[in-house]
C-alpha cells in the first residue's frame, strides 16, 4: 500500500531532526522537495543517498496528479519543505487534500515548525492562539488587518526581515503601540533572539540596526475590559 509522509526537518540546527523522519527519508520510494539544491545537502548532512524530485507551488498542480498514481502503484512518498513542517506556509496541501480524496493514507510525522518556540517563548497566553502565517503583502493587507482588531486570542505572523519595522509600525496602528508583542530572530540557529515588550519597544529595538534573519511576530490579543 502506497501512502505520503510529511516530513519536517530542522530550521536551522541540523540536530533537529527525528530518528523516525531520519528512517523515513532514507526508505521512501520518492522525496518530494521544495528546492532539491536545499533538501540535497541536508540529505548529503544525513548520508541519505535517496532520489530527491522537485515539488513546489509552480508545479503544484501539474505534479499532484503524476504523485498521487505513483502512490496508488504501492509507492511510499515523503514530501519536505526547506525547513520546517512541510504545508504550513509551505507547499503540501493541496498534495494531502488529493491523496485523501484518492484514498490514500497520509502521515505526518512531528517535528520542527518555527511558530511554536517563538510562541513558547514570547510568555504571552499559549492557551489559544491563531496562526496568521504571511500577512497579503499589498491586496488585502489591509482588510486582513482589520479583521484582527477584535481578536482576543494571541496572534502569530511570519514576517520576512526587511518588512519587520514597517509591519511593527502596521500593528502599532492597527493594536496600538502599548500592546504586548515578541519578535523571535533565527530560530535554533547561531544568532538566535527574542525580544519580548510593547510593540513601540519592539520596534524601537530593531530601529537600531539592519534586521537579518527569518522572523517570528507574536502579538497579544485584545484583553477583554
Ligand atoms: N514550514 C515552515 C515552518 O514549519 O515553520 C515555515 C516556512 S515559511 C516559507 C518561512 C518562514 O518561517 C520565515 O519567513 C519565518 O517567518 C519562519 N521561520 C522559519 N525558520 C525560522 C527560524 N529559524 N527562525 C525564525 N523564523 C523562522
Amino acid at each position: 500500500e502506497g501512502k505520503l509522509i510529511l516530513v519536517p526537518t530542522p530550521i536551522g540546527n541540523l540536530e533537529d531532526i527525528t530518528l523516525r523522519a531520519l528512517r523515513i527519508l532514507k526508505e521512501a520510494d520518492m522525496i518530494l522537495a521544495e528546492d532539491t539544491r536545499t533538501s540535497g545537502h541536508l540529505l548529503k548532512h544525513y548520508e541519505i543517498n535517496n532520489r530527491l524530485q522537485s515539488y513546489h507551488i509552480f508545479n503544484e498542480h501539474k505534479a499532484v496528479e503524476g504523485i498521487v498514481s505513483k502512490m496508488k502503484e504501492g509507492q511510499l512518498v515523503a514530501l519536505i519543505s526547506d525547513a520546517g513542517t512541510p504545508s504550513i506556509s509551505d507547499p503540501g496541501f493541496l498534495l494531502v487534500r488529493e491523496s485523501l480524496k484518492h484514498g490514500i493514507d497520509v502521515e505526518c510525522l512531528p517535528g520542527p515548525t518555527a511558530f511554536v518556540p517563538a510562541l513558547v517563548k514570547s510568555g504571552l497566553p499559549s492557551d489559544r492562539f491563531t496562526f496568521e502565517g504571511f500577512l497579503p503583502h499589498k491586496k488585502g493587507r489591509h482588510t486582513r488587518l482589520q479583521s484582527l482588531i477584535p481578536e482576543e486570542r494571541t496572534m502569530i505572523f511570519y514576517e520576512s526581515p526587511h518588512r519587520l519595522i514597517k509591519t511593527l509600525e502596521q500593528f502599532e496602528e492597527i493594536f496600538g503601540p502599548e500592546r504586548n508583542a515578541s519578535v523571535s530572530r533565527e530560530l535554533t540557529k547561531l544568532y538566535e533572539e527574542t525580544v519580548n515588550g510593547t510593540l513601540k519597544e519592539i520596534k524601537e529595538h530593531f530601529s537600531q540596526k539592519t534586521v537579518k534573519g527569518e522572523i517570528v511576530m507574536i502579538v497579544a490579543g485584545r484583553e477583554d475590559k
